[in-house]
């Protein structure tokens, strides 16, 4: 069992799923981590994957089990301010004022690394990813672990993040010790990711913790303008990896031509269509197969990549999504819609 840095790249682990609340199931987790192999846990976000962040072999596993390019960074995952002090180099005033403000939460902000940061987590930056998560297992993990846990999401590179224990184990089942299970995590898409070791800081990826919310503290912060170009969902230069992907081919339509484009489809191609709508502005015809999300942002990010993950189970071949407002509170929807529909 704790011989995952050796076994994992044959696919022949045995994973386990235990209950997260459950002490015994901690004790385990750690002895795992200790030892250099993997446990998935659950976060506010999606599921993460873990190592030792401070052990540059554990680390390496993670890389190789989600088949990660190595100059992909990855955020350390830390249980409060204090384990994450050590970590960098210099503290600016408006990493403690965030900090203060958001963690525990989908919050990760980037500064300067100390010499303690082994450089596979940092894939050569001399910057470091940290968040706090504010998720009960995840906080006893890392207090129990009592070091910082880096923590991707637990699923292949490319494909979509896992929000139940069951996605963790049908993308990665056999590749890690240990799962986890802490339930459905709420939040459901990746955290927000702010970069303070440039001036003004910048954000990276939209997540959970919109624009204004990070301005009212740091001023202005230069936009993600990335994946959402004027008229919606066209992908730019930069930004195109294909990410957060379902199986399915998933194209974003406004409002209007969801219906027209689902019947052109069906009637040439007779491929599986269905339609994801957002609240009840549509009027569907009976015979449309279609899931509707809510039409508020947070209730809409929660279930994105539950709903996708069960698309897929279904074996629909197309994905018609409605095109989400362009509004700030929308921009981390739209950025995964427009990496899920990105073809490279
Ligand atoms: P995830 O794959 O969800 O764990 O997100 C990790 C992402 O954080 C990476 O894909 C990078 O975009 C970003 N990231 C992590 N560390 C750094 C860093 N030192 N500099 C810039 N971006 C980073
Ligand atoms: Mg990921």
């Amino acid at each position: 069992m704790l011989n995952g840095a050796i076994k994992k790249l044959s696919g022949s682990l045995k994973t386990q799923i235990l209950d997260g609340y459950d002490g015994a199931a901690i004790k385990r987790a750690i002895a795992i981590l200790r030892a250099g192999g993997l446990v998935a846990f659950p976060t506010e976000t999606v599921y993460g994957l873990g190592a030792d962040g401070l052990n540059p072999n554990a680390v390496a596993g993670i890389y190789e089990a989600k088949g990660r390019p190595p100059t992909n960074p990855l955020i350390l995952h830390v249980a409060d301010m204090e384990a994450a002090r050590p970590l960098v180099a210099h503290w600016p005033d408006v990493a403690l004022k965030l900090t203060e403000k958001f963690w525990p939460g989908p919050l990760t902000i980037i500064l300067p690394a100390s010499s303690l940061v082994p450089d596979i987590v940092r894939a050569g930056n001399p910057t470091i990813a940290l968040r706090s998560p504010n998720h009960p297992v995840a906080l006893e993990l890392l207090r129990a672990f009592n070091g910082p846990l880096a923590a991707p999401s637990a699923n292949k590179t490319t494909q979509t993040s896992p929000t139940k224990p069951e996605h963790v184990l049908s993308g990665m089942g056999g590749h890690i010790d240990l799962i986890l299970d802490g339930g459905r995590t709420t939040s459901g898409i990746e955290s927000t990711i702010i970069n303070l070791a440039e001036t003004p800081p910048r954000l990276l990826r939209p997540g959970p913790i919109c624009p204004m919310e990070i301005e009212a503290i740091t001023g202005n912060i230069s936009r993600f303008e990335g994946a959402v170009s004027a008229r919606g969902l066209q992908a730019a230069p930069g930004m195109t990896q294909r990410h957060y992907a379902p199986k399915a081919r998933l194209t974003v339509h406004l409002q209007d031509e969801l219906i027209d484009v689902q019947r052109e489809i069906q009637q040439i191609s007779g491929e599986r269509v269905i339609l994801v709508v957002l609240g009840d502005g549509l009027k569907l015809p009976c015979a449309s197969d279609y899931r509707r999300l809510p039409d508020d942002p947070k209730g809409a990010s929660a279930r994105l990549y539950a709903t996708l993950h069960d698309l897929d189970s279904e074996g629909y071949q197309r994905i018609l999504f409605q095109a989400p407002p362009k509004t700030d509170e929308w921009l981390a929807i739209r950025d995964r819609l427009a990496r899920a529909a990105s073809k490279d």
